[in-house]
């Protein structure tokens, strides 16, 4: 694995304005998500588990440079991508691109497929407006589509196809970085492995880096060289795909964990049910804000937030357990 930091989170926190209920005057914040550091090396992928409503996917968007941080940067090779040049903050689309879990929202049904992927050339002038339409093919084929497709539209195809499409749309700039979010939430399992395998190729044909984000821990191991465990806007566990798979120290983890399928016929694991729902992230718990849910809390976790931990060589964890 390269050890050059390609993409740089430096303490991601945003915060969002949320209607006062009736006869209260304080005004009411939301923080979706809560001083998320994290480095990503070139041509690799950083996989983001946690459940629906945790924050990543607000992540998700602060990163592709949809969605402004509340405070904290995102330097992208050392460059800010959100305090940097206006000449970087122009290249971002050529640099960074997303692929979202519902391509069908993120297509145009009245417009060809072909003209929605060659869309982007045409509005940044790139090549002769002859060759655009043989970059799209191209790119068509290489995401295991034919050349024909180019004239169809949306609703002539699966939603796999619709995602490889919209896969294709991600690479016609030819980026170097992609936010995936929940990318095969929407697909039949067989189907997700086509399109993780599809992802894994294009990374290694076009030295691509990924942040990959799912609230499935199996289909993230799947892709990804390390794993961030994010719980209510935080990062509580963080190390290579192995060692998390291999010994998961969070307590979160490892509820995640037991819902991960065991590829030996006749076992499989029980999705272990969380203790409760997720709190609301405008009334998070006191101390750690895993605790009301944790069948290891301590009195301490009800009182004082943990610390951020090394307790192996490249193995973090936000928990009292090990401090
Ligand atoms: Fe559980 Fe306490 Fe660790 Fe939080 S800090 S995960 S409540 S043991």
């Amino acid at each position: 694995m390269s050890i050059t930091t390609f993409l740089e989170l430096k303490n991601i926190t945003r915060r969002f304005s949320v209607d006062q209920p009736l006869f209260s005057t304080a005004p009411r914040e939301l923080t979706a998500v809560r001083d998320v550091s994290l480095a990503i090396a070139k041509g690799t992928t950083l996989g983001l588990v946690g459940e629906s409503g945790c924050g990543k996917s607000t992540l998700a968007k602060i990163v592709a440079h949809l969605l402004p941080p509340s405070s904290g940067d995102i330097l992208l090779e050392g460059e800010s991508i959100w305090h940097g040049s206006s000449e970087t903050v122009r290249s971002l689309p050529q640099r960074i691109q997303m692929i979202f879990q519902d391509p069908v929202s993120s297509l145009n049904p009245r417009k060809n497929i072909g003209k929605s992927i060659q869309e982007a050339l045409d509005v940044h002038r790139i090549g002769k407006s002859n060759d655009r339409k043989k970059t799209v093919t191209d790119l068509l084929e290489r995401v295991g589509m034919r050349a024909e497709h180019y004239a169809r539209y949306p609703h002539e195809f699966s939603g796999g196809q619709r995602q490889r499409i919209a896969i294709a749309r991600s690479l016609v700039l030819n980026p170097d970085f992609i936010v995936c979010d929940e990318p095969v939430s929407a697909l039949d399992v067989s189907v997700q492995a086509q399109v993780l395998n599809l992802l894994k190729e294009l990374q290694t044909a076009f030295g691509l880096t990924y942040l990959f984000i799912s609230h499935d821990l199996a289909v993230v191991g799947h892709v990804s060289d390390v794993i961030a465990v994010m719980y209510l806007g935080r990062i509580v566990e963080l190390t290579d795909a192995q060692k998390l798979f291999d010994n998961a120290l969070h307590p979160y983890t490892q509820v995640l964990l037991q819902a991960v399928p065991v590829p030996i016929p006749g076992r499989r694991h029980a999705a272990k049910t969380q203790n409760g729902d997720l709190p609301s992230p405008l009334t998070p718990p006191q101390g750690c804000p895993f605790h009301p849910r944790c069948s290891k809390a301590m009195q301490v976790c009800k009182e004082v937030t943990p610390n951020w931990l090394e307790v192996e060589k490249d193995h973090h964890v936000l928990c009292h357990l090990y401090s």
